[in-house]
């Protein structure tokens, strides 16, 4: 459906092609005068349509055949049309099946109008258009349906966008074959005002088709907005740099000034070294910032859905949050140490899930990030 890309507003250019294709309309219809071969996707330049003004034999042939070609345009204009409305439904049900809610705010559905000054153009004529014929066969191809609801968002509009276009431009050539019909029976003789009636139907199908390249811009844009957030929304962040010195599981005692450790290491651990930055692993709000054992210097934050995460051994005077504090993932939140039950410095990092604790290498890598 690429061939309406591109409104047809003046008809003046071209002119060696379009009297080929009008001599063998011409040719074609003087050879069979009772059903004139109309060849619609073709109508006569306006320089054509001002000759044959003068010759009335001609000129009578002629808007019979453009009377025709009128009914069958807007036999396709109806169909394309209700092809329109079936795409803006299809378009409005594909948004409504985005997981995201908030989307469905920022979509605005395209809107199917019909061209009014194409009414206009048609009520003054001096032989009224025929009824239009019988349809042609839609051209709507079996393609797979994408698999993703964005997807399916992404291709109702594109089809949407197409069919209006196609839609547009039947209305045109149907604007532009009435005026020609109005110009050969009515008395004017000057071809001017007709072609600006032409050229203003022209301009309105323009300025519609960029009415909507914006719309589905915005509409891009948002989805685009949407998704960053989503990413933002689930990322989480490597809470200190170092190679893993130990990992989650059980271990032997330690034992230092601050007392001994657990024989199970609840943690990881990462060779951070001393005064190093250490990073909230994800946003939340710091549930616990002060000494707690064997722990040392411990903050913990809650991300909410059962999920905390808590930073131990942190050096003294090196907690930068407080209890009921904000904080972003990869928030600088302390510095470490080796305070508690530790033997050098180091950040012991442990993850809670609904109150127990899990390995924090697997929790991290299963959202995309590491820990090191
Ligand atoms: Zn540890």
């Amino acid at each position: 459906m690429n061939h309406h890309a591109s409104f047809r507003p003046a008809p003046k250019l071209c002119a060696i092609t379009a009297v080929a294709a009008f001599a063998l309309t011409m040719g074609a219809a003087a050879e069979a005068t009772a059903t004139p071969t109309v060849n619609v996707s073709e109508s006569p330049t306006w320089t054509q349509v001002r000759a044959v003004k003068a010759q009335p034999e001609v000129k009578e042939l002629q808007v019979s055949v453009l009377e025709r070609t009128v009914a069958e345009l807007s036999a396709k204009a109806e169909q394309v049309r209700a092809e329109a409305t079936a795409a803006t439904a299809a378009f409005v049900d594909a948004v409504y099946e985005l997981p995201d809610v908030s989307a469905r705010d920022t979509i605005t559905a395209p809107t199917v109008e019909p061209l009014q000054p194409i009414v206009a153009l048609g009520a003054g004529l001096a032989n009224p258009v025929p009824a239009p014929a019988t349809a042609s066969t839609d051209d709507t191809t079996d393609e797979p349906t994408p698999d993703t609801p964005e997807a399916r968002v992404e291709l109702a509009a594109t089809t949407q966008a197409a069919v209006e276009g196609e839609l547009a431009q039947t209305e045109l050539k149907v604007a532009e074959t009435l005026a020609q019909i109005r110009y050969l029976t009515g008395p004017l003789e000057d071809v001017e005002p007709f072609q600006a009636s032409v050229d203003a139907v022209a301009k309105r199908v323009a300025a519609e088709a960029e009415t909507r390249l914006q719309e589905q811009t915005a509409r891009k844009q948002a989805e685009e907005t949407a998704r960053l957030a989503a990413i933002e929304e689930a990322r989480w962040a490597n809470p200190g740099t170092g190679r893993i010195s130990d990992v989650f599981g059980p271990r032997p005692v330690i034992c230092s000034d601050g007392g001994c450790s657990s024989p199970f290491h609840g943690g990881t651990d990462v060779a951070t070294g001393c005064d190093a930055p250490i990073f909230a692993a994800r946003r939340g709000t710091v549930v616990y910032a002060g000494y707690d054992g064997t722990h040392g210097n411990f903050v913990l934050i809650d991300h909410g859905d059962g999920i905390q995460t808590g930073y131990a051994h942190i050096t003294v005077g090196g907690i930068f949050v407080g209890v009921g504090q904000w904080v972003g993932t990869g928030q600088h939140i302390a510095n470490s140490g080796t305070t508690g039950a530790s033997d050098g410095c180091h950040l012991h990092f442990e993850v809670y899930e609904n109150g127990n604790q899990v390995d924090p290498q697997p929790f991290m890598w299963a959202r995309g990030s590491n820990i090191g």
